[in-house]
């Protein structure tokens, strides 16, 4: 192994499709922006279509575009098209796209002209979350879509919005919204839309609300093996997920270290007796939070090593204690399923004060990815 890398386990990716289809009648859209959430957009998108995954998204165009240059055949949605983006190649390549403004199906229409082909959209509803989707513009924008219904401009395939608190399910905006969508769409059609798909929920609807499923789940989290929220939801195994990440590192150095000597930068620790440290190949610019207290750490010599001081950009320091083994060039697990005793990615999350999506998708791209045959 090289300094560090970050195992991906695709049998867990795939395993966690299936158990999120068996929650569900409605087809399943694999949300793989962000590299697939750290784990690597191309090898976990055709591990995905191969166990069946019916629908692909992604936040971004070129993401999108990435996924039909490597071959996904299924279709794709991308969802955040700042105006001005090459919306032709979109159309060319069959890519479907979320609009949530008059500005934005303009340019998609005028793209649709250039191709000569229909442009494929989602019209995507703010139903109270204030960032995406159409809001006081809806009635105006059904209107314009019609017209490019009718000049074959556009295909209407699906109406879609997001919620803002799914992972808080007794929370009543969630009913608040889920009832307005409703609304909308059934406007929509009362109007001659005529569009087959209808989608709102992700992983935390997909868990919390069956009168959300409508026929997309568009789910990321549950499929890398992660809880949207371990307290409201339950962790990864009540779930039936199995985390698909593991992290891991070198050992830079081990040096025995005496009581009284400070760690690090700011010399925030203080070491209350002789130690063992570990200098970890890994720090800030590969994704560690630096805001991380010693609640995490790593995994190595059958167990647990906090960290100690601050993290830096390339390094941190773990606390092995004075009857460690360790050696310089040892293997640690930073963190990983937590099968063996090693941190998981929501304890890392809790100690760095975020939530678990931070963590796996913030890991750079200093650090390769590998697939270990399964
Ligand atoms: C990221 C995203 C999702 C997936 O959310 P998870 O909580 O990871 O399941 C679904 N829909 C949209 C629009 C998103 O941006």
């Amino acid at each position: 192994m090289s300094r560090a890398s970050v195992e991906i386990s695709l049998s867990a990716i795939t395993q966690n499709f299936k158990s999120i289809k068996r929650r569900t009648t409605a087809d399943v859209l694999a949300v793989v922006k962000a590299d697939a959430y750290g784990h690597g957009l191309i090898p976990v998108s055709k591990a995905l279509e191969e166990a069946g995954a019916d629908w692909f998204g992604t936040a971004l165009l070129e993401e999108a575009i990435n996924l039909r240059k490597a071959g996904i055949l299924k279709p794709i949605i991308s969802w955040l098209t700042p105006l001005g983006e090459d919306f032709k190649s979109a159309i060319d390549l069959d890519i479907d796209l979320g609009i949530p403004s008059i500005d934005l199906l303009d340019e998609v229409i005028k793209a649709a002209s250039l191709t000569g082909k229909a442009a494929r959209i989602h019209l995507e509803i703010d139903t109270g979350m204030s960032r995406g989707g159409a809001l006081s513009e809806w009635d105006q924008l059904i209107k314009s879509v019609l017209a490019g219904v009718n000049l074959k401009q556009l295909k209407v395939i699906g109406i879609w919005s997001h919620f803002a608190r799914a992972d808080e399910p007794d929370e009543l905006m969630n009913q608040e919204q889920l009832s307005l969508f409703e609304q909308r769409v059934n406007q929509a059609k009362a109007a001659g839309i005529d569009a087959q798909f209808i989608h709102i929920a992700n992983s935390a609807a997909l868990f919390t609300n069956k009168s959300a499923h409508k026929n997309i789940i568009r789910s990321g989290i549950a499929l890398f093996g992660l809880s949207p929220d371990v307290k409201t939801i339950g962790d990864s195994s009540s779930l039936s997920l199995k985390p698909a990440m593991k992290l891991k590192a070198k050992l830079n150095l081990v040096k025995e270290v005496k009581a009284g000597s400070s760690v690090g930068y700011g010399g925030t620790a203080v070491l209350k007796s002789d130690t063992k440290l570990g200098v970890v190949a890994l720090g800030y610019a590969d994704g560690i939070p630096r805001s991380t207290n010693n609640l995490a750490g790593v995994f190595v010599d059958k167990k647990r090593a906090p960290i100690i001081g601050r993290v830096s950009m390339d390094q941190f320091v773990v606390d092995l204690g004075i009857t460690s083994t360790a050696k310089a060039g040892d293997e640690v697990i930073v963190f990983g399923d937590g099968s063996n005793g090693e941190y998981t990615v929501d304890e890392w999350a809790k100690a760095a004060n975020t939530i678990n999506y931070e963590i796996i998708t913030r890991i750079g791209p200093r650090v390769p990815r590998i697939y270990p045959r399964e």
